[in-house]
């Protein structure tokens, strides 16, 4: 009787198991299909790794392992510890990391970080130049070929085409040094502080990106398209990748920042939603 029940008990329990597990394959693949097949998703991120582009100046990411095996209790197991700088790979700059007052990467409202986006081309611009400079005229010139002004709202994307070099340092930075010195070798495209401050006075963005180091040029010594945006808490996106994947116009971004209190960037997580 005791055996009967512990084996009803038993079997039931595989029944229940067997039900759930097929409840939630049946529940989760209709989800799957509907919400993810109207829209094609390209991942704008780099992976962390010892390859990581870092500023010149910050620490590299590390990932220490904790464990990783078959424990003696007959299940596998494995953790990491990491460790990076804010700026470094794929990530934001929060409006404080050059503005005093500005918010910092947990007080971003989320409204910034998702929604609609364009996609600016200046990569025949830079492509013989290490140190070009986005116009005024390069952003006029999207909004002449398109045939309306940058949206109201807009996260702008600038693509250069220097993602090509990732991750050589060589290439990408200018420079393969490291530490203070090796800031005056770097060598990459960037947003002019002209057109920063066109962005600011004539359009009204929430947010900027670029597939390059730095949304200043490698260069700049004074980061003027840094404090010019970030004075109005317009953050900025850092080392993208994979914009030549988006159109100019009409697609959504989510760009989802590790939530660091106080931190003045974070690594990111940012992808772009594509109309099929
Ligand atoms: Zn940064």
């Amino acid at each position: 009787m005791l055996k009967q029940t512990i084996l009803g008990a038993f079997l039931s329990l595989a029944l229940i198991g067997c039900h759930q597990q097929t409840k939630t394959t049946e529940a989760e693949t209709p989800v799957e299909t509907q919400k993810l097949t109207d829209k094609t998703i390209v991942d704008l991120s780099y992976e962390y790794s010892k390859e990581t582009v870092y500023w010149v100046t910050a620490k590299e990411f590390e990932l220490d392992t904790v464990f990783a095996g078959d424990t003696d209790k007959g299940f596998y197991y494995s953790a990491n510890n990491f460790s990076t700088a804010e700026h470094g790979g794929t990530h934001i700059d929060a409006p404080i990391h050059f503005s005093k007052t500005g918010q910092t990467v947990e007080e971003i409202p989320l409204e910034h970080l998702v929604g609609s986006a364009i996609k600016i081309d200046v990569s025949k611009n830079a492509k013989d130049n290490p140190d070009y400079l986005i116009t005024v005229e390069d952003l006029t010139n999207w909004e002449n070929q398109i045939g309306h002004q940058i949206p109201n709202g807009s996260i702008v994307l600038l693509q250069t085409g220097f993602a090509k070099y990732y991750p050589n340092k060589e290439k990408y930075l200018g420079t393969t040094e490291r530490g203070d010195h090796a800031i005056a070798l770097l060598h990459f495209p960037g947003l002019s502080p002209d057109a920063a401050q066109w962005l600011v006075d004539n359009r009204n963005i929430k947010g900027i990106g670029i597939d390059t180091p730095s949304i200043d040029y490698g260069q700049s010594q004074w980061f003027k398209s840094h404090v010019i945006l970030l004075s109005k808490n317009i953050p900025a996106f850092e080392n993208l990748t994979n914009l030549n994947q988006l159109p100019n116009d009409g697609f959504e971004i989510i760009a989802l920042p590790m939530k660091i209190k106080g931190g003045t960037g974070a690594p990111l997580r940012i992808i772009a939603l594509l109309d099929n």
